[in-house]
């Protein structure tokens, strides 16, 4: 009965605008993911079978070949692999941390940040400690040479968007090793880049700058941090001792997994739902970002359970190497311009698998004002913010004139608790806040094919 209704809608509804049949499909879309939906266990598979999967590694690897293997099961048309040069980057087998203050020999949890070389045996030296890059600039090289910089700048608790906040302390992960070495430091330790008080250090890409040393760099977990810090109030000249084991090796092929609906009508038109199929080699990459995997995965899944033909290609890309690099977005988007490929949208969930809030979106006025209309469609589903904004990194390099981008928003209070760190497992993941992420995708990504999205009136 439902499938009739459906193909009524579709025959008879016109390309623009969201329509009174548009309410029933979406409810259709919810009630198939809630009472149907795949997501989670897809997810399970993926953190408890695989775990991790840094971008160049065996785990990597092997995510590959099961996200080939789950959109052949969901029934998709097409499933193929696109191959990929990504980094090659490993941790090492072990790695410690620990300072010695008055006699005692004091051990903590850390974790190397991506990128960072090993140090060759355990390094030990004294610690100076600044709280952000600008404090150490003032230090000076004379306070700074030969010591193991502290860089403990805490994300912004007074920032209700967590992103920004971790914006806001980024530059001491990605530039704060090469910042030291300038003034001769012989490593650096960070302050996690979390909001949560507990002891587990997180990890994150780091860059060295060419034109100085390149030093080892770690990052302490916030309650190790500010343990830290008062210990070197009481003893400005405690020694700290790091060993990291960290390798890199030539850069390899590995693949974006590509799964395809083909579109009825405009088939050379193509609507891209996607996430990253990467994760940092900590933890079990659940909410970073297992859960936009799956979600996307889920969209075309519960479309084609639905008997729902898309008039344009419906397009899941699982990316990889988003980390570190972002090789995967990056060759996507350079594939589709030189095959000439018109992508109308793309969609993009890597905020976490946290209750749904709405979508930002990067494009035109027009297209703006189109998903601003969705408002009352979608409230009966709490999706109520429509904001201009950030996209997603893997999709980011198909910005364009015509396209439009989206991200999906998502309560993200709790995200940087687990982002990057032995925390990100399945266990922190909730059945249905990931089904109403997908579900929520999904609704977006039929309107999208309706409607056609044009980028002008
Ligand atoms: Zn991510």
């Amino acid at each position: 009965m439902r499938y009739y209704l459906l193909l009524l809608f579709t025959l008879i509804a016109p390309i623009a605008r969201p329509q009174k049949g548009d309410s029933v499909m979406v409810r259709m879309i919810y009630d198939e993911v809630l009472a149907n939906g795949q997501c989670y266990d897809r997810l399970r598979e993926l953190c408890k079978g695989i775990g991790h999967r840094l971008a160049g590694s065996a785990q990597a690897e092997r995510a590959i070949d099961w996200g080939r293997d789950a959109m052949i099961k969901s029934g998709f048309d097409t499933v193929y692999l696109q191959p990929v040069e990504v980094p090659r980057w490993i941790r090492g087998q072990s790695e410690s941390a620990a300072y010695t203050t008055a006699g005692r020999r004091i051990d903590l949890p850390v974790a190397a940040l991506g990128g960072s070389v090993g140090t060759s045996g355990e390094l030990s030296a004294r610690v100076i400690e600044a709280r952000s890059l600008e404090e150490l600039a003032q230090l000076g090289e004379s306070r700074i040479r030969g010591k193991i910089v502290f860089l403990n700048k805490a994300m912004d608790p007074l920032l209700i968007n967590t992103g920004a906040a971790y914006g806001g302390a980024y530059d001491i992960r990605s530039r704060g090793a090469s910042e030291a070495a300038r003034f001769g430091a012989v490593g650096c330790i960070i302050r996690s880049l979390t909001l949560a008080e507990d002891r587990y250090p997180h990890t994150g890409a780091m860059q060295y700058s060419e034109d100085v040393q390149r030093i080892p760099a770690a990052a302490l977990s916030s309650v190790d941090a500010r343990e830290l810090s008062i210990a070197l109030q009481a003893d400005s000249s405690l020694v700290f001792h790091l060993n990291l084991h960290c390798e890199e090796f030539p850069r390899t092929i590995q693949y974006n997994v590509i799964g395809e609906l083909r579109g009825s009508l405009f088939p050379d038109e193509y609507i891209t739902v996607g996430g990253h199929l990467d994760s940092w080699d900590i933890g079990e990459g659940a909410h970073d970002d297992g859960c936009g995997i799956v979600q996307s995965m889920e969209v075309l899944r519960a479309l084609r359970a639905l008997g729902y033909r898309p008039r344009h290609t419906l397009r899941c890309v699982f990316f990889i190497n988003e980390e570190f690099g972002n090789d995967g977005g990056e060759t996507y988007a350079r594939e589709a311009r030189e095959k000439g490929e018109i992508h109308i949208a793309a969609i993009e969930s890597d905020g976490g698998g946290f209750t749904p809030r709405g979508f930002s979106m990067q494009g035109t006025d027009y297209q703006y004002e189109w998903l601003r209309r969705l408002d009352s469609l979608l409230d009966p589903y709490h999706i109520h913010q429509f904001r201009r904004g950030w996209s997603g990194v893997d999709i980011a390099p198909l910005k364009d004139d015509r396209v439009a981008l989206f991200g999906l928003l998502v309560d993200n209070q709790r995200y940087f608790d687990y982002h990057h760190s032995n925390n990100d497992v399945f266990e922190q993941v909730n059945r249905r806040e990931l089904e109403l992420g997908s579900a929520a995708m999904a609704a977006l990504v039929y309107l999208i094919d309706r409607s056609g999205i044009p980028a002008q009136p």
